[in-house]
């Protein structure tokens, strides 16, 4: 477990940015749940929030973070600091002395940008991590200006830390789904803002770049380059695995050089069921809880961006609507999903399904909101996401035990965005690359040794 990244004031302990709460036109609406129970700050009132612990047991904090005994003090940090490193030249490319931050894309979407690039961007940059947000942004760092520009894997506040509405550093490459939202919720600047189509080849700085659906939530891309020399490189972001990427004709007609790899989950213990069989695990319980008792209120838990799925699947089986509140209700019409726009509610009355933050999901806070309710009796919560794995369980959906406490009963379903081991090890095995750098997990010795191990086993098989 890494302890090197914290959730930034800037936004809500569920990912949601304040300005969304600031501007939402519907009295705050990003704490709208919370307001009625009285919840001001966010916590759960026990210490650290389940959003806090997520991002700082799961944050991607990459090998090119270094020790660095003095931001101990100061910052919330284990006290590791991003090394100044630029993949391009690592890779051996040389630019122009007086090359600037820009590109030319192929199919004609603006991408050059000329301002200099003053401060530390805090933006997660390919093949690198920013290890902290906060006050690190007047460090002077002459590689910057080696820098052609930022690529954002997606849209997940452990990737975008530090990212504002000031931004001026350079060009921000992104999918479609995440330059929506880096406009709309960060406010930064649309001159930054450079969209790549998924599958669709640009050049920049030479080089060619393609996004490649990451199947980790809506927007998230594998980012992958191809130099002149024919090497290629591939950074998954965070992403979960699948046989449908083994027949993408970018990854399966060449071995990557260096392979970024999302190894949130490498570990042989993380064995949890494909999504469709949560899903269908998901939907039989919500059916059941509501066949015994019909004012039964579903909850399903969820950060800002990601698990639409699982509340579409209930809404879908159920047909029934989805309440989210109007900061979640803009982020989700952004992605220009219609089936899942059309299914969604603003009033909370009229629908038995409820999207909360997840960090709502305890006893106390789902009874004060049960009490909003009244024509609900009782609260059927979901809490999905691999951290709720449990090893006697494995694929075993069955053997989930719901924790109940009077009207409220939480069920944890391993519904996962990243790649099971398994699902890493045959994505490894597939594709074969020359090296694999792990991206997730790596501030503790023994667990980088392990991976290692693994990695070997794996191209050894
Ligand atoms: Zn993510």
């Amino acid at each position: 477990m890494d302890d090197s990244s914290f959730i930034s004031n800037e936004l809500d302990e569920n990912g949601f940015p304040s300005c969304l709460a600031e501007d939402d036109g519907e009295g705050g609406d990003s704490c709208e749940e919370v307001d009625g129970v009285g919840i001001v700050d966010g916590s759960d009132g026990k210490g650290e929030s389940f959003a806090g612990s997520f991002y700082r047991s799961g944050t991607d904090c990459s090998s090119l973070l270094q020790k660095d005994p003095s931001l101990t003090d100061t910052r919330k940090s284990s006290g590791t600091r991003l090394v100044q490193a630029d993949l391009f030249k690592m890779w051996g490319l040389k630019r122009a002395a007086d090359s600037k931050a820009g590109a030319s894309l192929i199919n004609g979407t603006r991408g050059s940008d000329d301002r200099a690039l003053q401060k530390n961007p805090k933006l997660r940059r390919v093949g690198e991590d920013i290890a902290t947000s906060g006050n690190v942004a007047k460090r002077n760092c002459p590689f910057y200006k080696r820098i052609a520009g930022y690529f954002l894997s997606h849209f997940h506040h452990d990737h975008y830390g530090g990212l504002r509405k000031e931004w001026s550093h350079g060009p921000i490459y992104c999918t479609p789904i995440t330059a929506r939202l880096v406009k709309s919720c960060l406010a930064v600047d649309s001159i930054f803002i450079c969209s790549l189509e998924l599958d669709t080849e640009y050049t920049i700085e030479g080089i060619k770049v393609t996004m490649l659906e990451a199947n980790h939530c809506p927007g998230a891309a594998m980012i992958y380059f191809r130099l002149l020399d024919g090497r290629c490189y591939l950074h998954t972001g965070d992403f979960r695995a699948c046989r449908r990427m083994q027949s993408h004709p970018l990854l399966s007609s060449q071995h990557p050089s260096v392979l970024y790899l999302d190894t949130t989950y490498c570990d042989p213990k993380y064995r949890f069921p494909s999504r469709e069989d949560v899903l269908h695990y998901t939907v039989e319980i919500a059916k059941s809880g509501l066949k015994k008792q019909p004012k039964t209120l579903i909850v399903v838990g969820a950060y800002s961006i990601g698990k639409e799925n699982v509340y579409l699947a209930i809404s879908e089986a159920l047909s029934i609507q989805i309440y989210v509140n109007a900061s979640r209700r803009r982020i989700l019409q952004s992605y220009g999903w219609d089936e899942l726009s059309k299914r969604l509610s603003s009033d909370g009355h009229e629908t038995p399904l409820h999207v909360l933050p997840i960090s709502m999901l305890s006893f106390e806070r789902l009874k004060q909101y049960l009490d909003g309710y009244r024509q609900f009796a009782s609260v059927l919560a979901f809490r999905p996401t691999g951290w709720t794995y449990s090893e006697k369980i494995g694929e075993q959906l069955d053997l989930i035990k719901p924790k109940s406490k009077g009207r409220i009963t939480i069920y944890g379903v391993p519904y996962s965005e990243h790649s099971s081991y398994l699902e890493l090890k045959e994505f490894v095995q597939f594709l074969q690359p020359e090296k694999i750098i792990p991206t997730v997990n790596v501030g503790n010795a023994a667990t980088r040794d392990k991976m290692q191990k693994c990695f070997q086993d794996w191209m050894k098989s």
